[in-house]
């Protein structure tokens, strides 16, 4: 079932950048479904924003097939959907180590959630989003995955002794990329955004606070008919692949 209203889907939204940007869809009139693996973290957060709009909590963890496919049923039997957002996320701790050394046990369960993950989502809600008049698809990855960055002659991260993270938002650009492809004769968007570097529970280190990194999630959430598709996005315009 489809109502007029538009509806969102923000996976890992009980905190940090999903929980902001759940926020600011609520208050442009989305009716929003907080996406969160616990409850108890889901429900609390749902009541926190219930100033904000219609926002209601859906049990999703994005590793486990059948908790997506029960939100899917149910998402789509409640409201259709419009907009999702792959914003769960893991980062294991600092120093999995380089290509060369990088513990494979923390490259897989990278990957079990930033990219098997969000593409078990979006297998499981392209039905609803195909049905959409304006179906936006935005995953939430990281200039960190960016390979033109990585082997520029300035690479930022030339320091960085962690791969798992940076490899899977390259793997998850990868099914921007290829998912914008497929769709490319539908009037689905499908982009990867970077918030930027924000103060959450990821990054203790982070630069602004979460609401100022959703904003990019939100903009390529709500873009318009001639928006970009299978672009790789952030505040500043497009960041190389
Ligand atoms: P965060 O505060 O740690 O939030 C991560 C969210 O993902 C939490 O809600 C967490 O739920 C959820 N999650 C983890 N595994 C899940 C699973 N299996 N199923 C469902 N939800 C799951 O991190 P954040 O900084 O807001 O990150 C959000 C996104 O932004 C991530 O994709 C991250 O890679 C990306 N990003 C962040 C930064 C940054 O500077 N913070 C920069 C670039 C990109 P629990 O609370 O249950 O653990």
């Amino acid at each position: 079932m489809s109502t007029s209203q538009q509806t969102a889907l923000v996976t890992g939204a009980n905190k940090g950048i999903g929980f902001e940007a759940a926020r600011q869809l609520a208050r442009q009139g989305f009716t929003v479904w907080l996406g969160a693996r616990d409850e108890a973290r889901g429900e609390a957060a749902v009541k926190e924003l219930g100033v904000d709009g219609d926002v209601r909590f859906v049990g999703l963890d994005v590793t486990d097939e059948a908790s997506v496919r029960a939100a899917a049923q149910r998402i789509e039997e409640e409201t259709g959907l419009d907009v999702l957002v792959n914003n769960a996320g893991v980062a294991f701790a600092d120093g999995d180590g380089r290509p060369g050394e990088v513990d494979l046990d923390v490259l897989q369960r990278t990957f079990d959630v930033n990219v098997h993950g969000a593409l078990r989502v979006t297998q499981a809600f392209l039905p609803l989003i195909r049905r959409s008049a304006a179906g936006r698809i935005v995953n939430v990855s990281s200039t960190l995955g960016s390979l033109g960055v990585v082997t520029s002659p300035q690479n930022p991260f030339g320091q960085l002794a962690s791969f798992a993270y940076p490899a899977s938002k390259t793997a998850l650009n990868a099914i921007t990329g290829w998912l914008a492809v497929e769709l490319r004769d539908t009037s689905v968007k499908v982009n990867s955004v970077c918030p930027g570097s924000n103060a959450t529970d990821m990054n203790s280190a982070g630069a602004q606070p979460a609401s100022e990194g959703a904003k990019v999630v939100v903009h390529a959430a709500t873009l318009p008919a001639d928006g970009p598709t299978g672009s790789f996005l952030d505040v500043n315009g497009v960041v190389p692949w």
